[in-house]
């Protein structure tokens, strides 16, 4: 049997990366890597944006560091999102202050040491109030921060009017300053050069998912089969009997489940199949319940029965597999689990 493998091809990462890089030419493009580079493994992912020229690297907090320090070196900044936490150790990263509390419990803990500041433009997640920053900006900007960012919430969505009230929301907090800015993700690259400011931050676009439809496809899933076997007309397959064969059936059993982060909402009844795996094109309906480390396939399509079948590919991306469970690539991408080899090409 083979293994359950996640191949990652750091080329493609590589090139969404240089691309959504050119289409913000006045900015630096920062490389998103929280979540274990979004479950693809953050050393790696540092590493070879590293070579594609990223100097900058976001990470939610500050245990995430470390392993993007030891794939970068030393010239790299590392800017820690959730800002300075209690008891957190920041070597030598930097934390994104959010809050007045954070920014005095940091100063009075690291003088002199570099910090950046998250502002709240619209969003109320994080950063600091309007009222707050106007409060604060003269002794703020006397400290010296690196950054002075803010995040939009409807990015994804280039008509939504929440953007240009973000915008302008950010503007007139920052407008004036000598630091540099920042306030777009990926989505914020894809609304224009507004949205650029100094830095950018380059998160699920360079990973393959959308809102960055150009982007080439990053993860190929590969799922062993363990076995085959005919179902009669009748028969049922996996949990609670969901699936009946309308007709003979020839059905292969393949080794991953819901603890992989194969949502067991893709599983299938009778009526409708959600999903398929694939042998390069030609698609095999996942059938039954999606169990906690199998999942079956109808695989009468094929005339042999391949070592493995996937069921993300250039066929079948991320995204058409997140929309099935009715979520997001971010989220699908960042549960796939520790069980898979992770394959490099
Ligand atoms: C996750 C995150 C990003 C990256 O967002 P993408 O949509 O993945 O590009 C950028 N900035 C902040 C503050 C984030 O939390």
């Amino acid at each position: 049997m083979g293994q359950m493998v996640l191949e990652i091809d750091r080329s493609a990462l590589q090139a969404n990366y240089r691309a959504l890089a050119d289409k913000a030419p006045g900015a630096r493009t920062a490389g998103v890597v929280k979540a274990d580079g979004y479950g693809l493994g953050a050393g790696m992912v540092a590493a070879a944006l590293s070579e594609a020229g990223a100097q900058d690297f976001f990470v939610a907090i500050a245990s995430e560091a470390a392993a993007v320090r030891e794939a970068t070196g030393p010239s790299a900044r590392i800017f820690i999102l959730s800002g300075h936490m209690d008891g957190a150790d920041f070597g030598d990263s930097i934390p994104v202050l959010n809050s007045p509390e954070q920014f005095f419990r940091d100063r009075a803990i690291r003088p002199g040491q570099p910090f950046a500041v998250q502002l709240d433009s619209g969003m109320n997640r994080l950063g600091f109030e309007p009222g707050e920053w106007a409060g604060l900006k003269s002794e703020i900007m006397a400290a010296g921060p690196e950054l002075v960012m803010s995040h939009l919430a409807c990015a994804d969505e280039p008509d939504h009017p929440m953007n240009s009230r973000q915008l302008a929301a950010f503007r007139d907090m920052t407008d004036g300053i000598t630091v540099p800015r920042s306030l777009a993700a990926t989505g914020g690259i894809l609304l224009g050069p507004d949205y650029h400011f100094d830095i950018t931050r380059a998160g699920i676009g360079m990973y393959g998912g959308m809102p960055f439809a150009d982007a080439r496809p990053v993860i190929r899933l590969s799922l062993p089969v363990i076995q085959t076997r005919i179902v009669e007309a009748g028969e049922t397959v996996g949990y609670s009997n969901t699936w009946t064969a309308q007709r003979r059936t020839r059905v292969a059993t393949v080794a991953a489940g819901y603890a992989d982060g194969i949502h067991r909402a893709l599983s299938s009844d009778s009526d409708r199949a959600r999903i398929n795996l694939l042998a390069g094109d030609t698609p095999c309906p996942l059938v039954g319940r999606v169990s906690m480390d199998l999942i079956t396939a109808d695989v009468s399509a094929l005339e042999t029965v391949p070592d493995s079948l996937d069921l993300i590919s250039s066929v079948q991306k991320v995204d058409d597999v997140a929309d099935v469970i009715g979520t997001i690539g971010y989220e699908l991408l960042t549960q796939l689990g520790g069980r898979y080899e992770r394959r490099i090409i």
